[in-house]
Parts: structure tokens; sequence; C-alpha cells
């Protein structure tokens, strides 16, 4: 039984050997990677570029060129262009299955450079390549959704009915046009397939705005869909700062829909921003994610489940486990097992065999976390592991130790989302108190039930107020079930990866047709 417990792994890395694809991607002939723009790659008009690093190493991977206010411009005339073709074969009058096509064509050439792509993850992203082959596996598993959501679900004339005395009323639903989708850091990959397959299958053009921290797959895939016969202007990647090249994609009233992954407060600044013109936004936000253990849990076994989802991907995942509220029967136990866990977590370099924790993504972040480890316990959290930086011999790095504290019912040593492995265990009466406390938070995103009684787990996740709530399980995705938060996590609708994420990317008018009036 000892041994069972001991499988149960933080998610870890395999050795990783950069292919010489991705370093001549990288150095472009020695020049800054451009934006992609109309089919053609763009240096930018402020001649200003910035560098992309390697977090786990500080190695400079790529320089690449910040896109100002007048490629954003450019971009939207492009997409315009593309969408509206010459009044007849625009992007918008494709037949779906000649947009399932190219998007399989894309889908096949990121197979084939799948190495490229995992590098663009691993060494760019800072991901351990168990997470970073599972990211580029959503390549596929998102096309292939969206190609069969896209052929069942009609756009065009609905229905008609009569709505009058020779009057008929029908329903006509039609893409957006221009719309742009604005990335975070934390899975490129992933969130820009969720972004780019269902926009694109429903006929709009795009602009991708990838996170200054990594460009680089977004850049790549670009490459991939002019390979692939996408035709210019359809798809477009703007490389740049977020208070820049963002900021324009946000104030520009051409863009007619924004996809928007990233944190509440920057969700609620641009969404105040797209209201002044008009321009609709749905955000896919952060979370401060909970899990429930009741008291028939096996503490060994659930404890290194938790532990597991609480470092995925180093604690950067938008759903992952923060606050754990456990029974007091079983607490004891439960978090010396979860201490065990977080203390034995490998800390290293990203692409080197066995690691499970590596740097983060950039200074700031590392700040940002080592503060909200200071004010844990300054707000009354007992350390069980005491976080702080980290030392990787060899290696320059944004380096941090894991930290979990103990707390109680009471003390709000974890408002916020931190995003690293941190979490807090408080031990609790009763399931209901657990819930109230697991509710008692602004955010929605994920939270989990763990127990032996999955009827009762049932009842209980259904409670949560959470866009994703789950039994025995934790960051599960799957393509068909919504991913969306609630309160400061996301909004509107019902979030990504469903039929309603397809219809979100078009927009339904009413058509009244009437008799033509006798004089
Ligand atoms: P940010 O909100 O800082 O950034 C997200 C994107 O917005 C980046 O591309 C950023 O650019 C850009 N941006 C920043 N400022 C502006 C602005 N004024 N106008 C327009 N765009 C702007 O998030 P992070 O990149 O730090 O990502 C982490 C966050 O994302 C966490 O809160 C995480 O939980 C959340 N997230 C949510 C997911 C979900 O599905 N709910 C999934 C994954 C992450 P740049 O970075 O270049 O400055």
């Amino acid at each position: 039984m000892a041994t069972a417990h001991a499988n149960i792994q933080a998610l870890t890395a395999a050795r990783f050997e950069t292919p010489a694809k991705f370093t001549q991607f990288c150095e472009n002939g020695g020049q800054p990677l451009g934006g992609y723009i109309g089919g053609q790659s763009v240096p930018g008009s402020m001649n200003a570029t910035f560098e992309t690093v390697d977090p786990g190493s500080l190695e400079v991977l790529a320089r690449v060129s910040e896109m100002a206010e007048s490629e954003v411009d450019r971009a939207v005339a492009a997409a315009q262009a593309a969408f509206a073709g010459n009044g007849v074969n625009g992007w918008r009058d494709f037949p779906v299955d000649e947009r399932c096509e190219l998007v399989m064509k894309l889908v096949e050439l990121a197979d084939r450079d799948r190495d490229v792509l995992l590098a663009c993850e691993i060494r760019d992203g800072g991901k351990v390549s168990e997470l970073a082959e599972g990211d580029v596996d959503q390549i596929r598993a998102c096309a292939e959704y969206f190609c069969d959501v896209a052929k069942r679900i009609p756009l065009g004339d609905g229905p008609s009915q009569e709505v009058a005395d020779g009057v008929r009323g029908f329903t006509y639903r039609e893409p957006w046009g221009v719309v742009a989708g604005i990335i975070p850091w934390n899975y490129p990959i992933v969130l820009t397939s969720w972004f780019m397959f269902p926009a694109l299958l429903s006929g709009n053009c795009i602009i991708i705005k990838p996170a200054e921290d990594t460009p680089l797959s977004a850049l790549y895939l670009a490459k991939l869909a002019e390979e692939a016969g996408f035709p210019p202007g359809v798809i477009n990647v703007l490389p740049g700062r977020g208070e820049l090249t963002g900021q324009a994609i946000a104030e520009h009233p051409g863009i007619r829909y924004i996809s928007f992954t990233g944190s509440p407060g920057v969700g609620q600044h641009i969404l105040r921003t797209c209201d002044r013109h008009g321009t609709r936004m749905k955000r896919e936000m952060g979370g401060n994610g909970s899990a429930i253990v009741l008291d028939d849990a096996d503490p060994q076994v659930v404890a290194r489940m938790i532990g597991r989802h609480a470092n995925q991907h180093f604690g950067q995942t938008c759903c992952t486990i923060h606050r754990v509220f456990v029974d007091k029967k079983i607490a004891d136990d439960f978090i010396d097992a979860e201490r065990d866990f977080f203390e034995n977590l490998k800390i290293g370099y990203q692409a080197e065999e066995g690691t499970q924790l590596g740097a983060v993504i950039n200074p700031t972040q590392m700040s940002r976390i080592l503060r909200a480890q200071a004010d844990a316990i300054a707000r009354g959290g007992e350390p069980l592991v005491a976080g702080g930086p980290a030392e990787v011999q060899g290696r320059k790095g944004f380096y941090l130790k894991p930290a979990l504290y103990r707390t109680n019912p009471g003390v709000h040593c974890n408002p916020q989302e931190v995003f690293h492995t941190f979490a807090t265990i408080c031990p609790v009466s009763s399931a209901e108190e657990a819930l109230e406390l697991a509710n008692s938070t602004p955010y929605g995103l994920g939270a989990s039930v763990w127990t032996k009684d999955v009827d009762r787990g049932i009842a209980l996740a259904k409670k949560f107020r959470d866009g994703t709530c789950q039994v025995n399980c934790h960051n599960s995705i799957a393509y068909g079930l919504p991913y969306g938060g609630q309160g400061i996590s996301g909004g509107p609708g019902a979030g990504v990866n469903c039929e309603e994420t397809f219809r979100d990317y078009t927009q339904v008018k009413a058509v009244y047709v009437s008799e033509y009036p006798e004089a």
C-alpha cells in the first residue's frame, strides 16, 4: 500500500533536448522575429524589440519585434479584407468543409513539428515535459472537436415563423468579422488553440496577442498556418506588451469581439475599454481553487492527489488547488502527508530529468509570490513548508520553494490567487462548514470534493459556486463540457470548449419580412 501512495507523483520532467529547428526559428537569420500581419512578417513601426527568455536558465531564446498601434490598425485592415474578400471569396464565404480542411492541415503540420512546439512550451513557457506533452495534444483535440461542431451548427438563416398577418421573421447567424484573442503566458498553446479554432471555424478572421513572456508558439503556429495555405489576413499575430499592444487592441473599434484569458484586474480593465466602443468581450480569468476532503477519505492518498494538482505547472494553473478544507477527524494525518509531498517536490531546471517544480515565469511573479508568502504568515497562517527563494545548482532562474500553511476558520491568510505551489489547509468540523468557507471568495473557477462516497461528493460538488466542480479529481477538462468561471473568474456565458463557445463567435440577428404594402 505504501508503494501505491508513492506512485502518485507530481507532474515530472523527462530530459528535453532542444531541436535545431526551434533554435533556427528563434535565430531568424539574425533578425528579430516579426509580428505576422496579412501573411507577412512585420518588423513593427516603433523599431522596438523585446527578449523572450527561458525562465529556468535566463538564456535569451529570441528577440521579438513589438507591435504598436499602427500594426494593430494594419492587422485589423488585413483581417477585414480577408473576411470580406472581393464580396464572394472572403473567409466568411468559405464553405465549412474548406475551413475544416485548412484547420486540419495546420494540425498535421503541428504534429510534424511537435518537437518545436514542445520546445516553445518547455523552454519559453518553463514547463515540465509531462505537462507540455498534454498541452501540445490539445491542438488536435480542440481542432477536431470544433470542426465537428462547425459542421453541426449551421450559420445563416434559421427557421422562419409567422409574426403577424403577412409578416414573417427568422434569425440570421453570422461571424462577427474580426475577433481578437488576448492570451496569458501560463498555457500559450492550449489557450491559443481554445481561441483560434472556434473563432476561425465560425468564419472570423483573427488577431492573436500572445503574452510578452511566451510569444514563440503563436508566432510558430502562424508560420505553420501560412504553410497550410490559410489566405493572408485570416490569422494575424501581434506580439508586444499588454499595456501597449494589448491596450491598442482593446481600443480598436474595428475588432468586434475579444476573447480574453488572464487576470481579473486586467480583464475588468479591458472590459471597460471595450464597452466604450461596443466591442463584445468574453473573459476567462484567475481563480483561488479549493478542495474539500471528507472524513471517509484516505488522508495519504488524497493528500498526494491534491499535492499533484496544487503543483500543476508549479501552481501556475488558473483553477489549481490553493485552499484545502479537511475534516478534523483526519486532519493531522492529512497535513503530515501533504507536508511530506510538498517538502519532497524536486526543484530543478524544467528540461532536466526528474524536475517537478521549476522556475516561475518572471521576476515580477517571483516578488509577488514572496510577498504573498510573507503576508500569509502575517495574517495568521502557520507555515508547514516555509517557501522562500530556492537555489538550483548551475542554473540562474526564478526559483522558489513551495509554501504550505495550516489555518483555522476565520483566519483569512489566502484571499487572492497566488500563482505558485502555495496552499493553505484548514481543518473543519463538517462538510457544510467546508462548503461555506470554500464559497466565501469572489473567485469561482475550480473546486473539488474528495470522498469514497461518490453520491455524497456529487451532491456537495453541485453546491460550489465555481464553473468547474469535480469529485475525486481536479484540473480536468473535456471538449463538450464548458470550462468557465463565476464571480470575478469569468463571464459572460458558459465558458470555453463547448457548443456555446462556437456560438459566442457569431452574432444573431432577427430579420422581419413583410409583404410589400399595397397603396
Ligand atoms: P495578465 O492578466 O497579466 O495578462 C493576460 C494577457 O493580457 C497578456 O497577454 C497581457 O500582456 C495582456 N494585457 C495586460 N495588460 C493589458 C491591457 N491593458 N490591455 C490589453 N491586454 C493586456 O495575466 P497573466 O499573463 O499573468 O496570466 C495569468 C492569469 O491568467 C492568472 O490570473 C490565471 O489564473 C489566468 N488564467 C485563467 C485561465 C482561465 O481559463 N480562466 C487560464 C489560464 C490563465 P503581457 O503579458 O504581454 O503584458
